[in-house]
């Protein structure tokens, strides 16, 4: 018989898989990060966000209604990329009449952007928010939203290809173009925090560690960091230009609009179950992390925009940012940041009323149109 380690040791030395004697395997590790033993029928109301007693193999009973209902409408919102044509864009890019090299360099720096930052968010989920969520409905969840930032990058891929774009400049821009760079380098330790396989929830220091985490990914990158590039490629397409990037941009927006609300239900929910982490000092120091996302969404509007264009300048986006910073603080319950910050794209409500999506804690509700193409008007 076999101790575990003598198992691998084993394994290791007859590459060509013959059977081995096994020892009973030490207890399995647990399949959340924090997930003890569980025991009996699941009651819904032992259900937690965190730190969770209950199995977390078992959907039902529902106690986070609101994250099956997401679930539901992210399925019902499905789309792929390559369902939407992309001839006349490539027209219009070959032409060297159709677009302005400010106009150019606004698609550039946009794919620049997102191409890795769909794949930052897919691995935050994939490697890290999964494993501490110990709420079956809320993983339901995740599994779809992890799609979708894949259906995302399978989108940016699609333009860039189908552009002829440089692509080892197009993906590698995160680490070569500095405004792109300073947004990746102020998220990635957050996201590297969740990702870490040593890091455990349990404790209040690592429990507020991964609330930051949290709202870092949902408010300030889901909520604010993509939101530049999508008020400019959204521009474009009501122009008539590089209408199948922007129709692809409009489903994104929809999909990530859903991918914040659901992260902030999830906050909120935390917060409501362990009111002890939202702290007067952890709530100065959420103010001021979304304050330094501000400045650096605002670095890359100017940026991205050296010059007006599209009727757009770096100035507008100023407002914009500090509007939507202000939403994002009332939404987890902080006081505004900018008071009398207005919205300088009012149209943008208009891009992301095509879903049907309840927000938990507001119940918001706006219409969505399944599949099909979207109109430009
Ligand atoms: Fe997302």
């Amino acid at each position: 018989m076999l101790s575990f380690d003598e198992d691998i040791v084993q394994e290791a030395a007859t590459p060509n898989l013959t059977v081995v004697e096994r020892k009973p395997a030490p207890p399995a590790p647990s399949l959340a990060a924090n997930q003890p033993a569980f025991t009996g029928r699941v009651n819904a109301n032992d259900k937690r966000m965190i730190n969770g007693q209950t199995d977390v193999n078992q959907l039902v009973p529902f106690k986070y209604h609101w994250a099956w209902d997401k679930y539901l409408a992210g399925c019902a919102n499905h789309w792929m990329p390559q369902e939407v044509s992309m001839s006349r864009d490539i027209a219009q890019w070959k032409d060297s009449t159709a677009l302005t090299e400010d106009e150019r360099l606004i698609v550039k720096r946009n794919l620049g952007f997102f191409t890795t930052a769909d794949s930052l968010a897919a691995n935050n989920i994939v490697l890290g928010t999964y494993r501490h969520i110990t709420a079956p409905e809320c993983r339901q969840y995740l599994l779809r939203q992890g799609f979708e930032e894949a259906i995302h990058t399978h989108a940016y891929q699609y333009i860039v290809e189908s552009l002829g774009l440089d692509e080892s400049e197009v993906f590698n821009a995160y680490q070569e173009v500095a405004s792109i760079k300073a947004k990746d380098d102020f998220l990635i330790p957050f996201i590297n925090t969740l990702t870490d396989p040593a890091f455990k929830t349990g404790t209040p220091e690592a429990d507020q560690q991964l609330l930051r985490s949290l709202i870092v990914f949902a408010c300030i990158m889901e909520g604010l960091f993509f939101y530049v590039g999508f008020v400019q490629i959204l521009a474009l397409g009501r122009q008539n230009k590089m209408q199948g990037a922007a129709e692809q941009y409009q489903y994104i927006l929809r999909d990530e609009s859903m991918h914040c609300n659901f992260g902030i239900d999830v906050i909120n929910t935390i917060k409501l179950e362990n009111p002890h982490l939202w702290t007067a000092e952890f709530r100065d120091e959420i103010r001021s992390l979304i304050q330094h996302g501000v400045e650096l969404e605002y670095q890359y509007a100017e940026a991205t925009m050296p010059r007006g264009v599209l009727g757009l300048n770096a100035t507008m986006f100023k407002e914009y940012l500090r509007f939507i910073a202000n939403r994002r603080c009332q939404q987890i319950g902080l006081d505004a940041l900018y008071p009398g910050a207005t919205n300088p794209f009012p149209w943008m409500s208009e891009m992301m009323d095509l879903k049907k999506e309840k927000n938990f804690f507001e119940t918001r509700v706006t219409e969505y149109q399944t599949g099909g193409a979207l109109s430009w008007d």
